[in-house]
């Protein structure tokens, strides 16, 4: 294929993948942004393959179909609640690729150095290395440690090691004092083996040290790490459209991590460096508080059926157990009733941006009565019963009255303000951040125990 054919495809592939990012903002239009991301990406691999230089394209083929095999087998059998695992995950591995092509750019440039007539050309060529490999490090351990907290592996708890700030400050200036060794030296294997290993410590520390109710604004960081990484893999194979799909990804995740800071009322600048700033915070208090009054699904559906207005405030827990289904049914049949229903939707709530909004709109429910939490906050004192499935953190009032909270700052559903709340959850168990919830130890809170979609089942049956 010629330059030129390849070019315009690039060009192509590039175009697609902007249209599928747009596509993807909206939930009306994310399938098409799907379409077009898969369209963008084979015409790039495809282009990619055939401007390759190499003797034998089978064993990229054959590399293709088994990495292929396993992500399609891992695609049928993700779960919805386990998807920023899968996506963590696969952020560790562009921070691996980035570090692999960066040191086999390496030891081309080294078993290749005196061909480089201009020292300029091989100053930027050495610098690209190092920042794709410094990067890929920390993306890399980075994300496998926010899959392991995602994944249960590790504890969600946020580690305070002593000096953390200092430590991560120290890496930062040998990094970089590394880079300028590196690059006098004309490259360095020694160099850039021991900043590789400050910066895979740097990226396990970054993450470690972020606290559980912190990771949706920790992962879409990785995922624009991943971008950035992606893109300094570009400069060293000289592939401007893996620079053009990184800065897109880097960029764009930079741009969601800004936005759930916001929503969640936390410094950009404070996450981004490993929880910089939260010394004063405690770990949490996950012990019991006080008595809270239970209910049986026969008497919530008695409370539903006598209320004007419900608000229902879906979480992690609705997730897990599937229960969007009744839920929307339960809906359907209070709205016939002529009860004013609706939900409030917290931006983290779930373990993935847009989480109930995608289950939600799965099971039925009309869009124009799932309102986010700016726009419902308001109406909770006016409202007569709000139904919390499977939510903890995002109703937790200590966010606002607790300075000393992990969750402190961090905007919730003030749903103890309606009437009557009920809470449907297993067990008096934490959510994922791991502080107890003083709503269920309110007055006017009723716990009612058991799997979500069991009880939910229940409920509909009553009602
Ligand atoms: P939480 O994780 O705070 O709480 C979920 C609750 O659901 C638990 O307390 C659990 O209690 C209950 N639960 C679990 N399984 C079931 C079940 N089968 N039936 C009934 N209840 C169940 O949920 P929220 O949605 O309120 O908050 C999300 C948290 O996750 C926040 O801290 C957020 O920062 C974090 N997060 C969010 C991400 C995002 O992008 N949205 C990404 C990563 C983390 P019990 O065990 O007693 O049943």
């Amino acid at each position: 294929m010629s330059n030129g054919l390849i070019t315009a495809a690039y060009i192509i592939a590039a175009i697609l993948f902007i249209l599928s990012l747009a596509g993807l903002s909206k939930q009306e239009t994310a399938r098409n942004g799907n379409k077009f991301g898969i369209i963008g990406m084979a015409i790039a691999l495809i282009a990619t393959i055939v401007s390759l230089n190499v003797q034998s394209i089978v064993y990229i083929l054959v590399a293709m179909l088994l990495g292929g095999l396993i992500g399609v087998r891992l695609a049928l059998k993700v779960e919805m609640t386990e998807m920023p695992e899968l996506v963590a995950i696969l952020h560790s591995f562009v921070g691996l690729a980035a570090v692999l092509v960066g040191y086999n750019s390496f030891i081309r440039i080294y078993t290749d150095a005196h061909s480089y007539a201009n020292g300029a050309i091989l100053n930027i060529e050495l610098t690209e290395i190092f920042l794709g490999v410094l990067i890929g490090a920390v993306t890399f351990t980075g994300s496998v440690v926010a899959f392991g907290k995602l994944h249960g592996l590790i504890n969600s708890k946020a580690i305070s090691l002593p000096g953390k700030n200092k430590l991560n400050l120290f890496a930062l200036l040998a990094s970089i004092v590394l880079m300028f060794l590196f690059i006098h030296a004309g490259g360095s294997l020694l160099y850039l083996a021991i900043m590789t290993a400050i910066a895979l410590v740097f990226g396990w520390h970054l993450v470690a040290s972020i606290g559980g109710a912190d990771m949706p604004v920790v992962i879409s960081m990785l995922n624009s790490y991943s971008g950035w990484a992606a893109a300094a893999a570009g400069f060293m194979l000289s592939n401007d459209l893996l620079i053009v799909t990184g800065a897109l990804v880097g960029s764009s995740g930079a741009i969601l991590s800004y936005i759930m800071c916001k929503a969640m009322n936390r410094s950009f600048i404070s996450v981004i460096a490993g929880g910089f700033g939260n010394a004063g915070v405690s770990v949490g208090d996950s012990e019991e508080k006080g008595e809270y009054r239970e209910m049986i699904p026969e008497e919530v559906a008695e409370i539903l059926k006598q209320s004007s207005s419900v608000i229902i405030t879906p979480g992690y827990g609705m997730a897990v157990a599937q229960a969007q289904y009744p839920v929307a049914e339960i809906t359907k049949k209070l709205r016939d009733m002529g009860i004013k229903v609706r939900f409030a939707i917290h931006p983290v709530a779930g373990r993935l941006p847009g989480h109930m909004n995608v289950l939600l709109a799965e099971a039925k429910v009309p869009y124009d009565i799932v309102l986010e939490m700016d726009e419902i906050n308001d109406d909770f004192p006016e409202t007569d019963t709000v139904l919390v499935i499977g939510a903890n953190d995002t109703v937790n009032p200590s966010a606002q009255e607790n300075p000393s909270s992990p969750i402190a700052g961090m905007p919730v559903l003030e749903v103890w303000k309606a009437h009557n709340v009920i809470v449907l959850k297993r067990s008096m168990r934490t959510g994922y951040a791991g502080v107890q919830n003083p709503l269920f130890f309110k007055d006017n809170t009723y716990m009612c125990f058991g799997d979500a979609k069991a009880t939910v089942q229940a409920i509909l049956n009553s009602i």
